[in-house]
């Protein structure tokens, strides 16, 4: 390509998102990718091994106004099959409960009315409500937020304005219940609903998953509806052909409209002069100019990585450096000779409330879990398992040593539930925390790029006054999971974040 308008670094499917939208608008775009493949977390591993890497990902689904903006299922998307999966618990007594998205399906009310009666009563309420709440966030997500200290009001008020009048709209019930909620802890959340442990437990792992927070702490409400709109429900949707084929169909989408992708390029550094973006500078020596930079990387590997803090105000390097990075998600990928008993849909093992903040509680010291949260799915002979906690920051030992640790709590705790598993494994493969920052390049190895919680979420991520996707420098824009929209896969940062270009003059 020659010259490029705009370079947009980090092929995760926010960026991917940014670019398609830019190129189809007309812009000559670049994507520069660290990696040898594009997708970021919708990408395996390329480590050889004795069996194919699994995506990180179970299942995803970007947002349907995305997929229908870049006509994305023309360039390869998967539309979503009909069928709505199954979230299952692993119930201590060993039986399974089994739960499904829709409001009136009988079997999940079967399988609730065992345990309670009351719950079975309730539980199309509750996914009515948690539907309708989603479908608010999701507006939410879209809407850009405004910068406040620097809030033009007319311009930057309306989408605001708006949002709340849609608020409004939820009715009296839903509109308090929306705002009460956000900020309970799972325990709280849950207890309003239902009766039976058990169940509490399953939709309380939905509030800690991902993120590095307890059962019990603030902002539970929040996050287990971030991950109910990702989801569409409780249950991850899987995708014909993997997540990389997201990935895949917006690179068709970004090279129909003419951009281009190169993977295998690493940026070192983006270039700056009198607090603006010049270009970047690969870690191959070659320097790439452009008027605007998107970085689909997180914000502090982006800010203090790749811009550095002398280019930056004082107060804004503080900023950056406060954004609470904390990954404590592990993933294992179990190859078995078949047989290995396990339930089709997403299974978790998180019996109880206090069970979940048990497995958080070691986080909190510096401690894998020894008692974790797994939420598992299978493809095949492969058991892919979701391990929390496993924090980035080890107290003692370092994730070298501590690999077999987790890969024995991993199988201990799956064969506690399901005797025949272990005899079954036959190779594991494990990915730390360290792994995903070194890999996948995410600071702390934090999925989201910066933690979803209370304090850094809509017109506070990724730090309060800088919500709008721009930054100190000129030119330079954040468009990956660590700004408003973000995290999850519904790719809302991205598509926003190519609007501010669009209308930045
Ligand atoms: C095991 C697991 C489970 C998850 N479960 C959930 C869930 O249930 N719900 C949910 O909401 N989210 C979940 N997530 C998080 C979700 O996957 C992420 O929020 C999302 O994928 C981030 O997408 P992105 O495009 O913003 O960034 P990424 O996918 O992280 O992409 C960033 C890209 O930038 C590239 N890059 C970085 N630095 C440079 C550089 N210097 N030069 C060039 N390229 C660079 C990286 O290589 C990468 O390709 C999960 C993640 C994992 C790993």
């Amino acid at each position: 390509m020659t010259k490029p308008d705009v370079i947009v670094i980090g092929a995760g499917h926010n960026g991917l998102v940014s670019a398609a939208y830019l190129a189809k608008a007309g812009r000559k775009v670049l994507v520069l990718e660290r990696r040898s493949v594009p997708g970021g977390q919708l990408a395996a591993s390329t480590t050889p091994a004795s069996f194919a890497l699994q995506p990180l990902h179970p299942g995803g689904r970007l947002r349907a106004d995305i997929v229908a903006g870049l006509d994305l299922v023309r360039h390869g998307y998967a539309a979503d099959s009909a069928s709505i999966p199954t979230y299952v618990s692993a119930l201590p007594d060993g039986g399974l409960l089994r739960l499904s998205a829709s409001a009136d399906d009988a079997a999940t009310l079967e399988s609730i009315r065992r345990l309670s009666a009351r719950d079975a009563e309730r539980w199309p309420e509750f996914v009515g409500y948690m539907d309708r709440a989603a479908r608010f966030l999701d507006l939410a997500q879209r809407t850009p937020m405004p910068r406040l200290a620097n809030a033009d009001i007319l311009a930057q008020g309306r989408p605001l304005a708006t949002l709340a009048w849609k608020l409004r709209r939820l009715g009296r019930k839903d509109m308090f219940r929306f705002m009460r909620f956000l900020p309970m802890s799972a325990t709280e959340f849950t207890e309003e609903w239902f009766e039976s442990e058990p169940l509490k437990a399953a939709i309380g792992a939905l509030a800690v998953h991902g993120v590095t927070i307890g059962s019990m702490s603030a902002g539970g409400g929040y996050t287990l509806l971030h991950n109910w709109l990702n989801r569409g429900g409780p249950a991850h949707r899987p995708v014909a052909g993997g997540t990389q084929r997201i990935a895949g169909s917006l690179v068709a989408a970004l090279e129909s409209a003419g951009g281009q992708l190169r993977t295998g390029a690493p940026v070192a550094q983006i270039l700056v002069e009198r607090q603006q973006a010049l270009g970047v500078r690969l870690e191959s020596g070659e320097e790439i100019t452009a008027a605007v930079i998107l970085s689909g990387a997180d914000p502090r590997h982006t800010l203090l990585g790749l811009v550095g803090a002398p280019e930056l105000p004082p107060e804004f390097v503080w900023q950056t450096q406060s954004i609470k990075m904390r990954g404590s998600v592990a993933k294992l990928h179990v190859r078995t000779e078949g047989g290995h008993g396990l339930p089709d849909g997403t299974l978790v093992i998180a019996p109880t409330l206090k069970y979940l903040e048990r497995a958080y509680d070691a986080a909190k010291y510096g401690e894998i879990s020894r008692e974790p949260y797994l939420e598992i799915t299978t493809a095949g002979d492969v058991v892919s398992i979701h391990f929390q906690f496993a924090p980035y920051l080890l107290r003692q030992g370092d994730w070298q040593e501590q690999r077999t640790t987790l890969e024995s709590l991993a199988i201990d705790t799956v064969a506690a539930r399901f005797p025949g598993f272990r005899e079954r494994v036959r190779e594991v493969q494990s990915i730390t925390p360290l792994d995903l920052e070194q890999t996948w390049g995410l600071t702390e190895g934090d999925l989201n790029h910066g933690q979803l919680i209370l304090d850094q979420i809509l017109f506070m991520r990724p730090m309060p006054g800088w919500s709008d996707h721009r930054t100190p420098i000129d030119g330079l824009f954040l468009c990956g999971s660590g700004v408003h929209g973000g995290g999850g896969l519904g790719g809302a940062s991205g598509r926003n974040a190519a609007g501010a270009v669009l209308k930045s003059p």
